[in-house]
Order: structure tokens, then C-alpha cells, then sequence
């Protein structure tokens, strides 16, 4: 039998709609945050090169000196901070590094604070850290900006930490700096920890988004490649710790993690030094296809009634349609378009599928002329 902790974990339904929407050729995949672009060429041939030079063995648990060092160069000429490289623990993605922190910060039965609509895997990661998930609602007509007076009322002496991500998944929302410097105060008064998963840095459109560590620097930011450079499958994250955590995070790493792969290392390293330029190109064109995909929303009777400004997905409000789960089915039966539905996301999003616009420009003006064309004749997509 499973263990408890195991058995209480959900599958991903982003994963499980991938799994069969792959049965068909001619698929539009908005379901996973999947970038359709190449990585900067620089990190490739770095890799390449590396591999070839024969860096291939363990790198100290932490990660290689020069990747910490070009991460710390990017936190001061993003947000002009000072991070040391001392404070930095590099990952096999991001995605461990989460779960490093919540097994260094939440003891067995102790809350975790989350928003809802959230990352569909953050109450897994939760309950794989034996603690306990505490939402806070986030409402369409506020943007889905944090009140800082609900998470004001959700922290207590219970309270282990409060997890935050802008911008955020699934709504594409970028949490003000007053907000985010008031949630931080908040945490600091109740001693909790902050966990910021700052993943989708770099893919805000309007402003850039704003770090916890402009804030404060007892905080733990989760980042990494896969987002912002295309490099999902490179698996390389990071996570940047308070000074006070840093031994026990990297001690968890030596012991359950090792270290990231080295060539993907010097991939990374190369990406993070030298992909401004690419980035830029790359966050133009994510702009173009959210707002051809905010025009349709419009049409179709599916504003969620915010613009999203960042990360690369929306929420649609399908419910005229149905419910989300047999209007998600519809879409892939019909128009051949896969997208996620919302209660994967939380309660407050259980109205909405979720599209991502990763795929290219041409695929998002393909999906949008297909569910054009379904919508045309249907009234009731369920
Ligand atoms: N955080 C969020 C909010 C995400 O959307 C994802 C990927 N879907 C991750 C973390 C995990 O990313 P990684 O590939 O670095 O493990």
C-alpha cells in the first residue's frame, strides 16, 4: 500500500490531458507551459561543449562557483540587489528546489499558505511535506491581486509558510510591488517563512515584476531555466536562500539530490549571461500572442475580466458553455485544441479552463480560428 503522504497526491491534470490529447495528430497543446522557442543558441553550444570536454561528473551539491556567480550577477542588474553566491543552491530544476524548502520549513501538520486559483502541484508539494494547505481566494475583478488583509487573517501561530508566485500560474497575474512588500512585512511579524517562486521572471509585459528580495533577504526565491529560456527539459532551477537555512538546505540537496547535471550547468550559465537579447525577442512575441488570444476571449462571451500580465497563460470563463471539465473535453473533441481545466487550480477557478499561449503565434491564430469555427454553430459546447 501507499504510504498515507503518497496517497493523498493527485495526479497533474495538465499531464493527464497531455497524455491523451497526444492520441491525435493535429492537436493544439495549450495545456502545458510548454515555450515553443529554441534556447538561446550561446546555451546550447555551451552545453555541447562541455559535454564534449568531458564535464560530465558530480559538481558540488550547490552548484559550480561561475553558474552562482552569473545568478548573482542577474539578481543585481535586474532588481539591484546584492545576493551572494553563497546564498544560492542550484537544483535539478525548479521544481525540487520547492520541495527542499517546504521539507526545511514545514514541520508535520503545520499550514502552508497558498492563493487560489494556485500551481495545480503546490498542495501536493504541501502534502508530500507532511503539512497542511491554507488557501487564500483571489478574485477575477481584483485582477487576481492578493489582499494582503485575507492573508493577514490566513497566517497564525500554525502557520509555517506562505507560498507566492508572480507572476503566477494559472492566471498570469503580477502581484504589485506595495503588496508583495506588505506580505513580506506580514510574514516577518508572524515569523513565517516566504517562498517565492519567481519561475516566470522575465515574462511580465507591462512592468517588470518585482523580486521578494527587493524586500527583504529572508526569503526563499525558487527559480530556474525551463520559463524563460526554453529549457523545460534541461532541468536546472535554483533556489536563493535566508543566510540562516543555507547549510540545511544544501544538506538536504547533497543528500537526496547530488547536484544538477554539470554540462546542463554550463548551459544554464551561458543562458543566464548572455540571453538579454534573446529574451527580449522571446517576451515580444508571448505579448502578441496573449493579446490575440484577449480579443478572442472577448468574442467568444469568455473574459475572465482581467488581462493577464505575465507568465504565459490565461483563464477563460467557459461557464456559459458548461462545466469546465466537459467544455476542456469539448474543445479537443471538436476543434482539436487542448486546454486545462480549471479545478485543477483550486476552487476559485473551477469556471475557467486554463490556455497557454507557449505555443507559437501562428498555432494560438490556428486554435483561435478553430474554436471560432466550433463556436459558430454551438450554443452549448457539453
Ligand atoms: N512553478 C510553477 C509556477 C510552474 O508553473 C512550474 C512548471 N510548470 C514549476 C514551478 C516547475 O518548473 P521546473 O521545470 O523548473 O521544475
Amino acid at each position: 500500500m501507499p504510504s498515507e503522504r503518497a496517497a493523498a497526491v493527485t495526479p497533474f491534470a495538465a499531464m493527464d490531458v497531455l497524455e491523451r490529447a497526444t492520441d491525435r495528430a493535429d492537436v493544439i497543446h495549450m495545456e502545458v507551459g510548454e515555450p515553443d522557442f529554441a534556447p538561446p543558441a550561446v546555451a546550447t553550444e555551451a552545453a555541447v561543449d562541455a559535454l564534449r570536454a568531458g564535464d560530465d561528473d558530480y559538481t558540488t551539491s550547490r552548484g559550480r562557483r561561475s553558474l552562482r556567480d552569473a545568478i548573482s550577477g542577474y539578481y543585481a542588474a535586474e532588481y539591484g540587489v546584492s545576493v551572494p553566491a553563497e546564498r544560492i543552491v542550484v537544483t535539478p530544476g525548479s521544481s525540487p528546489a520547492l520541495l527542499t524548502v517546504l521539507l526545511a520549513t514545514v514541520d508535520p501538520g503545520s499550514a502552508v499558505v497558498l492563493s487560489d486559483p494556485h500551481y495545480a502541484c503546490y498542495p501536493n508539494f504541501v502534502r508530500l511535506a507532511d503539512g497542511v494547505v491554507r488557501t487564500v481566494g483571489l478574485a477575477p475583478d481584483a485582477g487576481f491581486q492578493p489582499a494582503v488583509s485575507d492573508y493577514d487573517a490566513a497566517v497564525g501561530d500554525d502557520t509555517a509558510a506562505m507560498l507566492l508566485n508572480s507572476p503566477g500560474n494559472p492566471t498570469g497575474a503580477v502581484i504589485d510591488g506595495d503588496s508583495l512588500s506588505a506580505l513580506v512585512a506580514l510574514a516577518d511579524r508572524t515569523d513565517t517563512a516566504v517562498v517565492s517562486d519567481e519561475i516566470y521572471h522575465g515574462l511580465a509585459f507591462d512592468a517588470a515584476a518585482h523580486s521578494v528580495l527587493e524586500y527583504t533577504d529572508d526569503a526563499f526565491v525558487i527559480d530556474g531555466v525551463s520559463k524563460r529560456y526554453g529549457m523545460t527539459g534541461w532541468r536546472l532551477g535554483w533556489v536563493v536562500c535566508p543566510r540562516r537555512y543555507v547549510d540545511t538546505i544544501n544538506a538536504i540537496v547533497q543528500n537526496t539530490l547530488i547536484c544538477a547535471p554539470s554540462f546542463v550547468q554550463a548551459g544554464a550559465e551561458a543562458a543566464i549571461r548572455h540571453g538579454t537579447d534573446w529574451l527580449d525577442g522571446v517576451r515580444a512575441d508571448y505579448r502578441t500572442r496573449r493579446d490575440i488570444l484577449c480579443a478572442a476571449a472577448e468574442r467568444w462571451g469568455f473574459d475572465p475580466g482581467y488581462t493577464p500580465a505575465g507568465a504565459y497563460y490565461m483563464l477563460l470563463d467557459v461557464s456559459r458553455l458548461g462545466a469546465a471539465p466537459a467544455v476542456a473535453d469539448a474543445l479537443l473533441e471538436t476543434a482539436g485544441v487542448a486546454v486545462t481545466p480549471g479545478p485543477d487550480f483550486g476552487a476559485n477557478a473551477t469556471e475557467y479552463v486554463r490556455a497557454s499561449f507557449a505555443v507559437s503565434t501562428d498555432a494560438v491564430r490556428e486554435a483561435v480560428a478553430r474554436i471560432d469555427a466550433v463556436l459558430a454553430s454551438a450554443t452549448t459546447l457539453t
